[in-house]
C-alpha cells in the first residue's frame, strides 16, 4: 500500500517543504529542498478509505506517511518543515497564483468542487488533515493558475454570456504547474530567455494536455472547463462532438452522470484498446494488435491536430517540447507525432530520439528551424519552490 523511496543524497541545512497531492483514494508525498531540488524522500499511500484497506481516511494516511518517512530516516517531528505545498487541481476564476491557505481559502477550494468534483474534494480532505497534523504554513498551488493568462478569445466558449458568467464557464486548463516548469526548463536547455520563445508543450502522461506558450506566458491550452477536453488520454476521451451527450442520453438511455463517467473513466486509450497503460499499448502494437494500432493512431492524429493549431495561434514556433510519462519515454509516439512535419520545420533525429535518458535533451537535428526537446517534468519541485517563495 505504501511505496517510499528515500534518497539520502547528503544532509542540507535548508529546511525542506512537504509536497502533498491528495487524490480521492491516494496520497502522493515528497519531502523536497526547494533550493537544491534534493528529494529527501517520497512515496504514495494508496487505497485510502477502500474496503479491506487499513488506511481509513486522509488523516490516517498522513500518520502512515509520517511513520514510513521516519522509518526511512526522515523524522518530520525533528526535521523542521518549512511549509506544506498542496497540489490543488481547480482554482476556478479566483486563484491565478499560489496562496497561503487560511479558512477562507479552504472554503473557496471546497466551493470550487462543483467545477472539479473528481478532484477538489480530495484536495480539501488532504488539506484539512495536513493542517491538523503540521503546524506550519500551508500553501495551495493550483493546476489551473498558469492558464489564467489565456486571452479571452482562447478562454471563452461560444455559449450565452449570462449563463457563462453565472456558472463561471470558461476554459481553465490544467497541468499548469507542469507546463510552466517545462517551458522554463526548455528555455534553460536552449540557453535562451523564455521571454523570446514561442513554444508548444505536450504533457503526455495518464492525463494529457497541450499548451501554446509565448514568451513564458500561456496563450492556449487543450484542456477546458474540466480536464476532459482536448487530447486523447489513458481513460478520457478528450474532444468529442458536444452533441454526443444528448445523443447518448436519447439513444442509449444514459444519465448525465453515466455519460460523465463513460467519457472520463472508460474512454480514451482504454476505451479503444482495452488497456490504459501506454507501455502495455506499445507491447500490443508490437504484437500486431489492430485495436492497439487504431488507438495509437487516434492519439497521434489528435496530437498533430493540436500542434498544427498552436503553430497557427503562435504564428510559428521555436520549440516543441515533450514531457511526462509518455512524452519523456515513448520513442514511438514522439516519432509518430513529428513524422511528416518537415514542411513546418519540425523534424527529429532518429538516434537522438532513440537514446534513453532522464535529462532534458534536444532530439531534433542540429540547425533545425524548430527545436524538438524532451524535458522531464517535476511538479513536486515546482510546487515546493512556489511554496517556499510564498512563505519566504
Ligand atoms: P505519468 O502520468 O506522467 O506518470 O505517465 C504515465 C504514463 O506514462 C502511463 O501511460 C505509462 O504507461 C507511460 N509510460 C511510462 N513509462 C513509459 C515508457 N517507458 N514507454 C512508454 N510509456 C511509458
Amino acid at each position: 500500500m505504501t511505496d517510499t523511496n528515500a534518497q539520502t543524497s547528503g544532509p542540507t541545512a535548508a529546511p525542506p517543504v512537504l509536497v502533498l497531492n491528495a487524490g480521492s483514494s491516494s496520497l502522493k508525498f515528497q519531502v523536497v529542498v526547494p533550493e537544491t531540488g534534493e528529494k529527501r524522500a517520497g512515496g504514495t499511500i494508496e487505497r485510502i478509505g477502500e474496503s479491506g484497506s487499513d488506511v481509513a481516511d486522509h488523516a490516517a494516511a498522513l500518520k502512515r506517511m509520517t511513520d514510513d518517512l521516519r522509518a526511512d530516516g526522515v523524522d518530520l517531528d525533528s526535521v523542521p518543515l518549512r511549509a506544506v505545498g498542496h497540489r490543488v487541481v481547480h482554482g476556478g476564476p479566483d486563484f491565478s497564483e499560489p496562496v497561503v491557505i487560511d479558512d477562507a481559502v479552504l472554503e473557496r477550494v471546497r466551493e470550487l468542487s462543483a467545477l472539479a468534483p473528481l478532484h477538489n474534494p480530495a484536495a480539501v480532505t488532504g488539506i484539512e488533515a495536513a493542517r491538523e497534523h503540521f503546524d506550519v504554513p500551508h500553501v495551495a498551488v493550483f493546476d489551473t493558475a498558469f492558464f489564467s493568462s489565456l486571452p479571452p478569445e482562447a478562454s471563452t466558449y461560444a455559449v450565452p454570456r449570462d449563463l457563462a458568467r453565472k456558472h463561471a464557464i470558461r476554459r481553465y486548463g490544467f497541468h499548469g504547474t507542469s507546463h510552466q516548469w517545462v517551458s522554463r526548463a526548455a528555455a534553460d536547455l536552449l540557453g535562451r530567455p523564455v521571454g523570446e520563445l514561442r513554444q508548444v508543450v505536450l504533457h503526455l502522461g495518464n492525463g494529457c494536455s497541450a499548451s501554446a506558450v509565448r514568451g513564458g506566458v500561456a496563450v492556449d491550452t487543450s484542456m477546458g472547463l474540466t480536464p476532459l477536453q482536448g487530447l486523447v488520454m489513458g481513460t478520457r476521451s478528450g474532444d468529442v462532438d458536444p452533441g454526443l451527450h444528448a445523443y447518448l442520453g436519447r439513444e442509449a438511455g444514459l444519465s448525465l452522470d453515466e455519460i460523465d463517467t463513460l467519457l472520463n473513466k472508460k474512454s480514451g486509450v482504454l476505451g479503444l484498446s482495452g488497456v490504459n497503460d501506454f507501455r502495455e499499448l506499445e507491447k500490443r502494437l508490437a504484437d500486431g494488435d489492430t485495436e492497439a494500432r487504431l488507438a495509437f493512431d487516434v492519439v497521434v492524429h489528435r496530437l498533430k491536430h493540436y500542434v498544427g493549431a498552436y503553430l497557427a495561434v503562435l504564428g510559428g514556433i521555436d520549440v516543441l517540447v515533450f514531457t511526462a510519462g509518455i512524452g519523456e519515454n515513448s520513442i514511438a509516439l514522439r516519432a509518430a507525432v513529428t513524422e511528416g512535419l518537415e514542411g513546418l520545420g519540425i523534424a527529429i533525429d532518429r538516434a537522438r530520439n532513440g537514446a534513453r535518458s532522464r535529462q532534458a535533451r534536444v532530439i531534433s537535428p542540429d540547425g533545425s528551424p524548430v527545436v524538438v526537446a524532451v524535458v522531464p517534468t517535476n511538479e513536486e519541485l515546482a510546487i515546493a519552490r512556489q511554496t517556499a517563495e510564498l512563505v519566504g
